[in-house]
């Protein structure tokens, strides 16, 4: 699912991406090009501003709607960091026998 949105800058025409997610009302960043701060606005008088927020907008409701599908596949992959803490401290209390 694509979580991030092509933003073109009003200035230097620079297209760059960023998350579907941050682009709402009030955001504002700055283009990695010419670092002028963009705002983002629905009400933008920048068109280029303006398409990238129902972009945003469209890719965030997607992904509202795939979101019970992909939270079923998190569960089923076993985390990397999440076991490493139980045994060991098992192991410890074993140790602390001595
Ligand atoms: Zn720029």
């Amino acid at each position: 699912m694509e979580d991030s949105v092509q933003v073109r800058c009003t200035r230097c025409k620079n297209v760059f991406r960023d998350r579907a997610k941050r682009l709402q009302n009030g955001y504002s960043r700055q283009c990695p090009s010419c670092e002028t701060v963009l705002f983002f606005d629905e009400d933008s008088h920048d068109p280029n501003i303006k398409r990238a927020m129902r972009t945003a907008r469209r890719a965030r409701e997607e992904m509202r709607e795939s979101e019970g599908v992909s939270a079923r596949k998190a569960a089923a992959v076993p985390r990397q960091y999440g076991g490493r803490s139980a045994p060991n401290s098992r192991r410890t209390e074993a140790e602390d026998d001595d």
